[in-house]
């Protein structure tokens, strides 16, 4: 930056629910530090709950160039004290509302006077708050959009209305029933269509109907993810921005997906999993779970390379009661040993027994906890088998680690995820069926542990690792490509 030019300052917007904000945090990060030598600060701008929660899980000391700055999360009265918790679908409505209605604004205002004054220079964010395109406009700085999920899940959102004309059911509006309300949920056209392949949608070929995200073409179209990401997906094409952050690497994605995107977007850049573009030193302190408070790692030392199953369902899917007895059952009855993360609210949903039977030693033994440091953990070398819903991240972190995984996905884009992992990648497994039972997870597990099946999953997925790590070496695709990001958000 030549000496009369001023420093960049680089707004980063979260989305901050689900596991979306941390993702954003860790590319922030690494954007911090990548942008340092040219005196950029930054600011990281998301709701005052999700900065708490972000600050509480991240441990370690921010960057030095960069802030957290609050942005309204529109709930107002709704927050009052003692009031009734907002549900989780409410307080993103409650949050976009106030995104579109000056709320991304308002923080770049804000971000504005934490820095002392100096005027934004560019806006990153999070596709999902599509508004930041308007706010950035207003601020007279380019919009850097960044999408923290699969490629193939942007494709289908890209083409929703196209998708929509072809397959859908013109919105069902009937309630959610459950989490798994993908199967339930799917209506006349799209149900009767379930099994057909997208074959006349460009990239999404491998795909069938019912894999495609909630609230493509069936679902609750008036449900606020539905509306944002339809919404996002009209708006994102027209924004024409000089650069979009994709959480892939070059090789992942199969040449089709590429081309239809590039066709849409011309200006993608592949630099993930965003986790891996932290400089190492702090790869460890800055993971979502930088400690260990519940021993799993010294308790995978105890256990032989590839004998552990580990199982997560992300930060928001919940099996039913029903299923989550089927799963404890399935892992007992696998006889390998399972790491489990489970949020404590479920374990009394358990068999009765199961975590004393789990933690007594012996075939099938295994370790509950309420958290893990899940890169940790699949980066161990006793972890042999994942058992996940799919969200992105724990894709990505399963694959980058070379570890094989049985998918269970809940909603979203997940069943999308776990048919690429299966069918396109071949590096694991779905469950058939809507849920899982207790013959189909022992199964899973035995076959990604010891199956001659799960060897060629593991093999593939150790390919895949090697290829992330050249795209991560000094010079790789994903480092160059990250550093042309860097160089386009700190044009000033
Ligand atoms: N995670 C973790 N420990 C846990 C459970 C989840 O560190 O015990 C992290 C996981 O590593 C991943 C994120 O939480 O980065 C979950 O993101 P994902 O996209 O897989 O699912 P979501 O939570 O968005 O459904």
């Amino acid at each position: 930056v030549p000496a009369s030019s001023p420093a960049p300052h680089v707004a980063v917007v979260a989305f901050p629910f689900s596991s979306h904000a941390a993702v954003l945090l860790a590319f922030a990060r690494a954007l911090a530090a990548a942008a340092a030598p040219a005196g950029a600060t930054l600011s990281f701008l998301s709701t005052a709950g999700s900065v708490a929660q972000l600050h509480g899980a991240a441990g370690a000391e921010l960057p030095g160039n960069l802030r957290f700055v609050e942005v309204p999360d529109g709930a107002g009265a709704h927050a009052a004290k003692g009031a009734v918790p907002v549900p989780v679908p409410r307080q993103m409505e409650l949050f976009m509302a106030a995104a579109e209605a000056g709320g991304v604004k308002a923080g770049l205002e804000a971000a504005r006077a934490a820095a002392g004054g100096a005027r934004v220079s560019c806006v990153v964010g999070d596709v999902f708050v599509w508004p930041a395109a308007d706010a950035a406009a207003a601020a007279g700085a380019p919009w850097v959009p960044v999408w923290t999920a699969a490629s193939c899940a942007l494709l289908a959102h890209l083409r929703t209305d196209a998708l929509r004309a072809d397959i859908g059911d013109q919105g069902s509006k009937r309630p959610h029933l459950d989490q798994r309300l993908c199967v339930c949920i799917c209506a006349a056209t799209a149900a009767s269509r379930a099994d057909e392949l997208l074959v006349s949608h460009p990239g999404l070929g491998s795909y069938r109907v019912r894999d495609l995200p909630d609230g493509v073409v069936s679902g609750d179209f008036d449900y606020v993810i539905s509306r944002l990401v339809h919404r996002m997906g009209q708006l994102l094409p027209r924004a024409a921005a000089a650069a979009v952050a994709l959480n892939t690497f070059p090789g992942l994605d199969p040449p089709d997906v590429t081309a239809a995107l590039a066709e849409t977007l011309p200006n993608c850049l592949p630099l993930g999993p965003y986790h891996l573009l932290l400089p190492k030193e702090s790869t460890d302190a800055a993971a979502p779970a930088a400690g260990d408070p519940h021993g799993c790692l010294a308790w995978l030392d105890a256990h032989p390379a590839r004998s552990v199953a580990y199982v997560s369902f992300g930060t928001v899917a919940s099996p039913r009661p029903d299923e989550l007895r089927e799963l404890a059952a399935g892992l007992e009855s696998s006889g390998a040993p399972f790491l489990w993360s489970l949020r404590e609210d479920s374990w009394p949903l358990l068999p009765p027994g199961f975590l004393a039977c789990a933690a007594a030693g012996g075939a099938g033994s295994g370790l509950v906890v309420p958290w893990a440091p899940q890169v940790a953990v699949l980066r161990h070398a006793s972890v042999g088998a994942f058992v996940t819903h799919a969200g992105w991240a724990s894709v990505l972190e399963g694959v980058s680690c070379g570890v094989p995984m049985a998918c269970s996905p809940f909603f979203g884009d997940q069943r999308m995820n776990a048919r690429s992992v299966a069918s396109v990648w071949g590096f694991g497994a779905a469950f058939e069926g809507a849920t899982m039972t207790r013959a189909g997870v022992a199964a899973a597990v035995g076959a990604l542990l010891r199956g001659e099946e799960g060897a060629r999953m593991r093999a593939r997925a150790q390919e895949l690792q090697a290829a992330v790590a050249a795209a991560f070496a000094p010079g790789g695709a994903c480092r160059r490509n990250f550093d042309k990001f860097v160089e386009i958000v700190c044009r000033v």
